[in-house]
């Protein structure tokens, strides 16, 4: 069985996490955000010390074994109960973050909706990883040099899994409102959904 999965879709800095943990505490939602469970790991893994090798540079971890975390944090959610594929649907934040992954995960997931948090203008990104560097501790977000490197991945690597989605299932969303009128119009789509 596939799980049901909506995507939450944008560039470093559009709001994918604010959105993906409200998104989460909806009874029959469960979020799963890759950043997060990448920065949850500590620095003596072997894989703790390939996400601070890559993230630090701007650039994203090697796809298996990220698929390979994503696959075992999503058993693990399945066995505690946390997440149930019968009646709940996946919310995927910061995965899948290329073609690849896109394809990787394609046996496993059934795309709903990609929620694409469109946000055209740069400096307004800049601007809000600037603040969240020293609202959240992110080294990633501290250094603008990161930071820039950050937002040409996400237009090189990340921006074509749109099209691989397409028109069927993309809805954009203009990331510039506040996070409560992006909850909104993602909300319902959600309600309205009948499948
Ligand atoms: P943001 O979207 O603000 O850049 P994230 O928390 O989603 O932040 O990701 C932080 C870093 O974690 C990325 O720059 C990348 O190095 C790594 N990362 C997160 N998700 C993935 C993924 N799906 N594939 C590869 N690397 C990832």
């Amino acid at each position: 069985m596939k799980f049901r999965t909506t995507l939450l879709f944008g560039a470093p800095g559009s709001g994918k996490g604010t959105q993906g943990k409200i998104l989460g505490t909806i009874p029959n939602f469960y979020h799963f955000s890759c950043g997060d469970i990448f920065r949850n790991l500590t620095p003596d893994t072997e894989l703790g010390k390939v996400f601070l090798e890559y993230s630090s540079r701007g650039q994203l971890v090697p796809d298996e074994p990220t698929i390979r975390l994503w696959q075992h944090n999503i058993q693990m959610a399945e066995q505690d109960g946390s997440f149930n594929p019968k009646t709940d649907t996946l919310v995927l934040d910061g995965i899948p973050r290329n073609l690849r992954q896109a394809q990787m995960l394609k046996s496993m997931v059934k795309v709903r909706f990609v929620f694409y948090l469109s946000c055209p203008d740069m400096s307004k990104l800049v601007g809000r990883l600037q603040r969240r560097a020293l609202r959240e501790n992110r080294l990633d977000d501290a250094n603008i040099k990161v930071i820039r490197q950050r937002l040409e991945t996400y237009e090189r690597e990340t921006r074509p899994v749109l099209d691989y989605y397409g028109s069927d299932v993309v809805r954009t969303m203009d990331s510039t409102q506040t996070p409560i009128n992006v909850l909104r119009d993602i909300l319902r789509i959600l309600a309205d959904a009948t499948d």
